[in-house]
């Protein structure tokens, strides 16, 4: 494993995606999150806590993901009482398990679930958490997917500031009608709003990655709109954006080869032109394709 001068023996650890934060970065972030003395973070991957602790400094509560027993030891000899280090893949952490770390907030946010609008309109005082993460990048679409899935299952996260591979932010804030526009585009474009807010370039890391970085901002609302069936809905994008050349009937006769019949049924009651190709479909219209999909296979079984 290559070692970088000055980082303590055996980091970098390549297969946790560890890029560390030079300094002069780690301000601009920070600017970027404008943390404020009220409010809780959730850090995923605090490394060697570069970001870390200027955040505990500003910050009224921090929760932080690390995978790597060796840097959480660290993190933890220095950590304030308003800073947890939590050991663990934050991909496995469960909307419960964060409810209990995150619990003691005055606003009793954990005894709901699942956490909907109405429950927030509510109780306007239950403190929201924010988000924030330089990610490892090998696993930065899982993570934002585990983010969007703990949001569904009720934790109220405000918004999340996170670093990742240029392409990777492209591809998320991409519109419909363009190359990048995809998969991630679309599941996380339903719950979230998406900004990029400025990129980096591989020197603003140690050791260098072989790409550039951008910051991207998401604010996560409710579903919008909410398909009736939401696996139904992530089971259709994903099938129609593997066939992206395809026109959207073709592709739908690959994903349910041997019902021919079925797909224009399907795309008359979506109202839907079958002959315009994936990408150029708006989160709207592939709500509107998965709910005549749910309906027409539950007609079908029955
Ligand atoms: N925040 C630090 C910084 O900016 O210098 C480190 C960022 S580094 C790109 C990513 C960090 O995430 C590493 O410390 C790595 O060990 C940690 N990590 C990788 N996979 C993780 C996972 N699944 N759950 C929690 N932490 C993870």
């Amino acid at each position: 494993m290559s070692r970088e001068k000055g980082l303590p023996s055996p980091f970098p650890r390549k297969r946790f995606g560890q890029h560390f934060l030079e300094p002069a970065w780690v301000e601009k972030l920070l600017r970027a999150v404008a943390p404020g003395p009220e409010q809780t973070f959730l850090e995923i991957g605090p490394g060697l806590g570069a970001l870390t602790r200027p955040l505990a400094a500003r910050a009224g509560r921090v929760v932080a993901f690390e995978i790597d027993r060796d840097l959480v030891s660290a993190l933890r000899d220095a950590a304030p009482s308003h800073l947890t280090i939590v050991e663990g893949d934050f991909l496995q952490v469960t909307a419960e398990r964060l409810r209990d770390l995150l619990t003691g907030d005055a606003g009793g946010w954990a005894e709901r679930a699942p956490f909907s609008a109405r429950a927030r309109a509510e109780d306007p005082t239950r403190t929201p958490i924010r988000v924030v993460g330089n990610l490892p990048y090998n696993v930065a679409s899982p993570i934002l997917f585990k983010l969007v899935e703990l949001y569904s299952g009720g934790v109220p996260l405000a918004d999340a500031t996170v670093m990742l591979q240029r392409e990777v932010a492209d591809r998320l804030v991409a519109s419909p009608g363009t190359r990048k526009y995809g998969v991630l585009s679309v599941l996380i474009g339903q719950t979230a709003s998406l900004h990029r807010l400025f990129t980096l370039p591989p020197g603003a890391f140690r050791p260098m990655p072989k790409v550039h970085s951008a910051v991207v901002r998401l604010r996560f609302h409710a579903p919008a709109p909410a398909p009736t069936d939401p696996a139904v809905f992530r089971a259709i994008v994903q099938a129609i954006f593997t066939r992206r050349r395809k026109t959207l009937a073709n592709a739908l006769l690959a994903y349910e080869a041997g019902r021919e019949p079925f797909v224009p049924d399907l795309l008359r009651r979506a109202d839907l032109d079958g002959r315009r190709r994936p990408e150029t479909f708006t989160i709207a219209e592939l709500v509107r394709l998965a709910d005549a999909f749910a309906s027409v296979s539950r007609r079908a079984v029955l």
